[in-house]
């Protein structure tokens, strides 16, 4: 069975349905090796959200004891914004950015995923949609990860993104984007989302060890990430 981690789930403080301690219990009940937050911003949500985002994993690593990092996913901003929202949540206290990249279960803004691949403050290129060659590219010499999402049709083209980032050697990572407990990865979920992406099955354990080391150490994120105080 494949080690469960995951990169880009919402709560309340966006348009989930449940509070980040009620996310992160059900992460631990499922063998999470982490709990990630990454909230919606965009550029009118960015500076108030990323304290509460901050603030949210605080408290969960003080009660739960689990690593709990705040991250953000920087959500439908226009593609020659993405790096100044995204240096702003950098700057408040977002240690991973997450893009809400080219999804076809959106309106997808054609430049999206390239300002977003070609963006050093960003850390993964989420749910990418139909992610042209030159911006997955662009991605493997940035050191961002192309998402495998395990969410409704933003898993449409999850077969055409595994194909790319193998293509050009980018790297992958998998997230459920849950926005309720339920919607969490388990193992057997993970694994079954991996080998349904077209991996084969030494693929699906490679990228499974690889990604989380991978995306923490490219920001000196330490495990476990224990409460700091305020
Ligand atoms: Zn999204
Ligand atoms: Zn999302």
């Amino acid at each position: 069975m494949v080690s469960v981690f995951d990169f880009h789930t919402h709560t309340t403080i966006s348009d989930g349905h449940a509070d980040a301690m009620e996310m992160a219990r059900r992460c631990l009940k499922n063998g999470y090796g982490a709990y990630v937050c990454s909230d919606h911003v965009d550029e009118g949500s960015v500076g108030a959200r990323v304290p509460e985002i901050v603030d949210a994993c605080r408290r969960v690593a003080q009660e739960l004891g689990i690593t709990a990092v705040p991250a953000v996913e920087v959500t439908r901003v226009p593609p020659e914004r993405v790096a100044k929202v995204a240096a702003k949540a950098r700057s408040l206290g977002a240690l991973l950015v997450v893009v809400h990249g080219e999804t076809l279960g959106d309106f997808p803004q054609p430049g999206l995923n390239l300002a977003a691949a070609s963006c050093a403050d960003v850390d993964i290129l989420g749910h990418p949609g139909l992610i042209t060659r030159q911006a997955a590219e662009q991605a493997r010499s940035n050191g961002i990860h192309l998402e495998i999402s395990a969410a409704g049709l933003h898993g449409l083209t999850n077969g055409h993104v595994v194909k790319i980032a193998l293509d050009v050697g980018a790297s992958l990572v998998l997230d459920s984007d849950a926005h309720r407990p339920e919607s969490l990865l388990t193992s057997e979920r993970a694994q079954q989302v991996l080998e349904g992406s077209g991996l084969t099955m030494e693929a699906v354990a490679r990228v499974a060890a690889e990604a989380p080391p991978s995306i923490f150490a490219r920001r000196g994120i330490q495990l476990p990430v224990l409460a700091q105080e305020s």
